[in-house]
C-alpha cells in the first residue's frame, strides 16, 4: 500500500517548505517517496487557467462563484490523474503539497452554514466520485494565524504564475480568515492532524514544525 499524505493550510503557512523537507527526509531514510504539488500551474491546461483566475482575469474572488472556481482546481487534478496513479503505483509514500482539501477549504470559505456544507459535499463528490481521485490517508494541517502567514507571503520569492507579490487570495485578509476557519472545521475530522506553526513565543522554526510532521508520518508509515 502507498501512504498518501497531504500537507494543507492557508497560503503562507509553510506547505511548500514542509512538503519538500518531509520528502527529502523520507528519501534520506531510504523510503520510496514522491512529491506532487497542486495546482500544477504550468503543467496542465486547468493549471494555466488557475493562474489566470488567481491573477483576477475572470473577476474578483466574490464574483466568481465558488462552485465554478472549484471546477478548475478539481480539473487540474483530473488532468493529472494518470500521473497520480502511476506515482502511487511506484512509491511507498506520496507527499502532496495541497490536495483535495485545499479546494474544499478555499471554495468553502466563500459561503456559510448550509450553503457551505452543500458546496463541500459537491466538491468531494466531484473530486473523489466523478473524477475518481484517491483519498489522502492523512491531511496535515499547518495551523498559523493570518497576519503571520501574510508576513511570510510578503517575504516569499516570486511565483511562476503571477507578477504580483500576493495573488488575489493571498491579498484578501478576510478571505484568509475564512479559509482558516474551514480548515479548523475540517481538521476535527478523523484523517486529520493539526501541526501548530506557533508557540507562545511566536513562529516555530521550520525544523521544529518538520519534527512534528516527521513524527506523525513515521507513526503512519510504521504500519506499512
Ligand atoms: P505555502 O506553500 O504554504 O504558501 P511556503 O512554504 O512557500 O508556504 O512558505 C512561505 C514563506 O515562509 C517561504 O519564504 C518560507 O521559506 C517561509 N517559511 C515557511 N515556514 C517558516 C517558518 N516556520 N519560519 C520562518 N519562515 C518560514
Amino acid at each position: 500500500m502507498c501512504l498518501l499524505i497531504a500537507i494543507e493550510g492557508i497560503d503562507g503557512s509553510g506547505k511548500g517548505t514542509q512538503a519538500a523537507k518531509l520528502h527529502a527526509y523520507l528519501l534520506a531514510r531510504g523510503r520510496k517517496s514522491a512529491l506532487l504539488s497542486f495546482p500544477r500551474y504550468q503543467q496542465t491546461q486547468f493549471g494555466l487557467k488557475i493562474g489566470e483566475f488567481l491573477n483576477g482575469k475572470f473577476g474578483t474572488l466574490e464574483t466568481v462563484h465558488p462552485l465554478l472556481a472549484s471546477l478548475l482546481f478539481a480539473g487540474d487534478r483530473f488532468e493529472s490523474r494518470e500521473l497520480i496513479e502511476q506515482t502511487i503505483a511506484s512509491h511507498e509514500i506520496v507527499v502532496f503539497d495541497r490536495y483535495v482539501a485545499s479546494n474544499v477549504a478555499h471554495q468553502g470559505a466563500k459561503s456559510k452554514g448550509q450553503e457551505r456544507t452543500k458546496l463541500i459535499e459537491w466538491i468531494l463528490h466531484l473530486e473523489h466520485t466523478i473524477y475518481q481521485l484517491p483519498h489522502a490517508h492523512r491531511n496535515l494541517f499547518l495551523d498559523i494565524n493570518v497576519p503571520l502567514a501574510q508576513q511570510l507571503i510578503a517575504a516569499k520569492s516570486k511565483r511562476d504564475y503571477t507578477e504580483k507579490s500576493a495573488d488575489l487570495q493571498e491579498a484578501d485578509t478576510d478571505y484568509l480568515h475564512q479559509v482558516r476557519s474551514v480548515y479548523l472545521e475540517l481538521a476535527t475530522g478523523p484523517n486529520w492532524t493539526t501541526i501548530p506553526c506557533e508557540s507562545p513565543h511566536g513562529l516555530r522554526t521550520i525544523d521544529e514544525i518538520a519534527a512534528d510532521i516527521v513524527a506523525t508520518v513515521e507513526s503512519l508509515a510504521g504500519a506499512l
